[in-house]
């Protein structure tokens, strides 16, 4: 499996719609202070479920709807759609492509799909958990993360470990299942 491309519209800095393809392999971004880099990781991280604004470096989750310049007024959401090659199917559903969005309107509404599908954020977590890909997973690792990670309690150098042999899914229905 591995990320094919990324469309962003109204997101952050990017206003128009814009389609970033991948290959497999390493693809490096580079651009100016300031021309939206980390705005792209920051798009990864939302359309996965990213529940914190102050993750995506905002006050609140309204923040990442583009706000404009001297020269374009707002836009009304934003939009934010991964696809992943899902040949090997390394995700367990039955498709090739497998393509995750979201969507959020400036009165807070907000929608995740799966394929088009209207689906919950549940859905979505389900299907990336072990992979590392999801919301819990280390497929991010943001600046200063790294430290972090060196320097966290055990129990949360476990998790990652968790995640990477496959049992974070069985630990997550553990846990849903005492709490009934
Ligand atoms: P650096 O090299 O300093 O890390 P970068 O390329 O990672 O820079 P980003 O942090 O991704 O840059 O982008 C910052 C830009 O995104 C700023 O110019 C900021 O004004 C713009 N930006 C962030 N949120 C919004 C928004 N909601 N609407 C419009 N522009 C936004
Ligand atoms: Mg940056």
């Amino acid at each position: 499996m591995y990320l094919k491309k990324i469309e962003v519209q109204g997101f952050k800095s990017f206003a128009n719609k814009i389609v970033f393809d991948f290959h497999r392999g390493i693809t490096g971004i580079v651009g100016p202070n300031g021309s939206g880099k980390s705005n792209v990781s920051d798009a990864v991280r939302w359309v996965l479920g990213e529940q914190s604004a102050k993750q995506l470096r905002g006050q609140n989750m309204q923040d990442v709807i583009f706000s404009g310049t001297e020269l374009r007024k707002p836009q009304g959401y934003a939009f934010v759609a991964i696809t992943m090659d899902n040949s090997d199917r390394t995700l367990t559903i039955d498709f090739d492509e497998v393509t995750i969005s979201r969507r959020i309107y400036r009165s807070g509404e907000s929608e995740y799909m799966i394929n088009n599908s209207t689906c919950r954020l549940k859905d979505i977590s389900e299907l990336l958990y072990d992979t590392g890909i999801g919301r819990e997973g280390y497929s991010i690792i943001g600046q200063g993360q790294v430290d972090k990670i060196l320097s966290k309690k055990s129990e949360d150098r476990r998790e990652l470990f968790d995640e990477a042999v496959g049992i974070t899914k069985y630990k997550r229905r553990k846990e849903l299942a005492q709490k009934k």
